[in-house]
C-alpha cells in the first residue's frame, strides 16, 4: 500500500479551499488505496471521500482527498479491465470525435490523455487522423497496445514539457478528467500542447444527470476514484476559467453491449447471473444499444492567438 497523503482539496474554478457544503461524509477505509480499486472500469465499491459542493461555483469535489503523489503511484500500478467493451467504447468515443472534428478544418495530430491500451488511438487513425499520440500512467495498459499505436504512447502522467507546445489539433479525455487531482494545471498543460484554434473533447460522468440525482450517494459515480464530479454547467465554467471557449456541451449517449448493461441492472445477484447467462448463451449479449446513462460531453477550443500588435 502506498503512503496516502490526504490533504484539503481546492476548487479549481474559484481557487478556494473550504468554502463548500458537505453532501456526503467519507465512508472509505485505508484498504481502498490499492491499484485494483484504481483500475479502469472495475465495478464500483461504493466507497468515497467526504464529498462537498463549492459554495462559489457549485462544483462537486472530494475533500480532503489523496494528493498527486499517491494517485500517480496507484495509477502507475493499475491494470486494465475494458475487455469486451472495447468495440462499444470505440463507437461512442468515435461518434464524439466526429462531432468535435466539425469545428476543425483538419484531421491532423490527436492527443489522448489516459489512453489505456490505445484502442481509441487506433480508432482515430482509422477515422483519418494523420497522427495519434497518448499519455498513460499504467505501463501494463500501454504494453497491450498494438504496434501501430504503441510508439505514440508515453508512459507516465501528463506534465509540462512532455510534448512540444502547439503540436496538437485536438486533445481528448474520456472518463479521465474526474480522476485528476489538479484539473486546472492539467488543462493549462493541454492548452499549451494545442495549436491556436485547437480543440478539446471531454467525456465523463455527469453529476447533474437524472440518474445521478435520483441515486444520490448510491450512484456508482460517487466513488473514491473521482476527485471531482462535473456537470455541464461546472465543467463549462472550469474550461472557461482556463481560457478555453466552449463550443458545445450536453448529456452524452453511450453505446454499451447488452452484456454490460445487464451488469448494471438493479436486480438480485441470482437473477442477474441468470440474465447474463441467457444473454451469453444466445449471443445477444454482444448486441449494442445506445443509451443515456449519466455521461456528458464537452467540446472546447483554444482561442486563436491575437494578431501581433492588432489589439487596442
Ligand atoms: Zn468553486
Amino acid at each position: 500500500m502506498p503512503k496516502v497523503d490526504l490533504r484539503p482539496s481546492k476548487c479549481p474554478v474559484c481557487g478556494t479551499e473550504g468554502n463548500a457544503g458537505e453532501l456526503y461524509p467519507a465512508n472509505f477505509g485505508m484498504e481502498a488505496f490499492n491499484p485494483e480499486v484504481f483500475s479502469a472500469r472495475r465495478l464500483p465499491d461504493r466507497v468515497h471521500y467526504r464529498i462537498v459542493r463549492c459554495s462559489g461555483c457549485g462544483l462537486v469535489r472530494s475533500d480532503p482527498a489523496a494528493g498527486p503523489e499517491t494517485l500517480s503511484e496507484l495509477y502507475s500500478r493499475s491494470t486494465l479491465e475494458y475487455g469486451a467493451e472495447i468495440p462499444a467504447l470505440k463507437a461512442t468515443y468515435g461518434r464524439y470525435l466526429e462531432k468535435a472534428s466539425r469545428y476543425s478544418g483538419r484531421k491532423g495530430a490527436l492527443l489522448e490523455i489516459g489512453c489505456g491500451s490505445g484502442f481509441f488511438l487506433e480508432e482515430a487513425l482509422r477515422m483519418g487522423y494523420a497522427e495519434a499520440m497518448g499519455v498513460e500512467p499504467s505501463a501494463a495498459a500501454a504494453e497491450q497496445a498494438v504496434p501501430s499505436v504503441r510508439a505514440g504512447i508515453r508512459v507516465g502522467m501528463m506534465g509540462p514539457g512532455l510534448f512540444e507546445n502547439g503540436r496538437f489539433d485536438i486533445a481528448c479525455m474520456f472518463q479521465v478528467l474526474d480522476h485528476m487531482p489538479d484539473p486546472a494545471a492539467l488543462l493549462d498543460q493541454v492548452r499549451a500542447a494545442l495549436r491556436p484554434g485547437g480543440l478539446v473533447l471531454v467525456l465523463n460522468h455527469d453529476v447533474e444527470s437524472f440518474s445521478s440525482r435520483l441515486l444520490g450517494e448510491g450512484s456508482p459515480i460517487v466513488d473514491i476514484e473521482h476527485t471531482f464530479l462535473y456537470g455541464v454547467g461546472t465543467l463549462t465554467r472550469l474550461m472557461e476559467s482556463r481560457g478555453f471557449s466552449v463550443r458545445e456541451a450536453g448529456p452524452a449517449l453511450n453505446s454499451y453491449s447488452l452484456n454490460y448493461l445487464a451488469r448494471l441492472l438493479p436486480l438480485p445477484a441470482p437473477l442477474k447471473k441468470a440474465a447474463a447467462g441467457a444473454l451469453a448463451a444466445s449471443g445477444l449479449g454482444r448486441l449494442r444499444m445506445t443509451v443515456p446513462l449519466g455521461n456528458m460531453y464537452l467540446i472546447a477550443q483554444r482561442p486563436a492567438d491575437r494578431e501581433p500588435g492588432g489589439g487596442s
